[in-house]
């Protein structure tokens, strides 16, 4: 079966600097993949050239068997594409409502309500909040907003950038749930993720970069278990320290 999202031999360039070096990957119908590797790695730049953000100097992307290379980030939505930024970015002067409903602008008026409704019944607590400005919300509910904003647009694949940066632990365990819960509903998401541990517990598969290139790639749980992925990306000595045995753990792929 075709891939929902292909991306061939993408290159990025800032300038001088080479940020993604001829990266190959695709994401199937349904599947939650991860790109995952250390700070700078080049993971962000992949996402956001997908998303017209960044410079692409080389290389296709494909969704649906259509290339989007070029095609402008305010049309990407009615291709079926939607970005949950970094950070989050939800509008903090407008209400709940109003973020979801400027997620839905390229849609025809009629789907609208029905998206509302889902996106209603995935994430209770923004109906309750449906009238607060989104900046009064918490860390985790704005996170649940941007999602529930690219949501709207009823996306072929979500793309996800960083969502547990700068959200206490208890929140990016809420945070992972959704994602579970999402993978479940057979959303088709594409995530950046530092904190690779976390990312490979809900992924059914995962790539690693290492400067601007894919290392490895497979299984998410194969990735999980293997010990250079560990040493490198799990910040197995930091989590030691702070919790003794955290790394044997045996909870990946369970739900939380
Ligand atoms: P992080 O987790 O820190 O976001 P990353 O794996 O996502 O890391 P990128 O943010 O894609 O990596 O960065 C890859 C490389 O490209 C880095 O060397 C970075 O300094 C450089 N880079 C990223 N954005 C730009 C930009 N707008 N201009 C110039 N260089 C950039």
């Amino acid at each position: 079966m075709e891939p929902v999202l292909a991306v061939t031999d993408l290159t990025v360039q800032y300038g001088g600097i080479r940020a993604v070096d001829g990266v190959s990957f695709h994401v199937a119908e349904g599947e939650l993949v991860a790109l995952i590797g250390a700070n700078g790695a080049g993971k962000s730049s992949t996402l956001r050239a997908i998303a017209g953000l960044a410079p692409v100097a080389g290389g296709d992307i494909v969704l649906d068997g259509v290339s989007i290379r070029g095609v402008p980030t305010h049309e990407l939505p009615r291709r079926g594409l939607a970005l949950v930024p970094e950070g989050r970015r939800v509008f903090a002067d407008l209400s709940v409502l109003d973020n979801l409903y400027l997620g839905a602008y390229s849609r025809p008026r009629h789907e609208i309500v029905e998206s509302l409704r889902q996106v209603y019944e995935l994430f209770p607590i923004l109906r309750e909040r449906s009238d607060q400005a989104a900046g009064t919300l918490s860390g985790g509910e704005q996170q649940m907003l941007a999602i529930g904003r690219a949501l709207m647009s009823r996306p072929r694949i979500l793309l996800l950038d960083e969502p547990s940066l700068g959200l206490a632990p208890v929140i990016v365990r809420q945070v992972l749930a959704l994602l579970r819960q999402l993978r479940e509903r057979g959303v088709t998401i594409l995530l950046v993720e530092q904190n690779a541990r976390l990312a490979l517990e809900v992924a059914d598969r995962g790539y690693v970069m290492h400067t601007g290139r894919i290392v490895m790639s497979g299984p998410a749980r194969e990735l999980a278990a293997n010990p250079e992925v560990r040493e490198r990306y799990f910040g197995t000595a930091r989590a030691r320290s702070a919790s003794p045995g955290r790394a044997r753990e045996p909870s990946m792929g369970e739900s939380v």
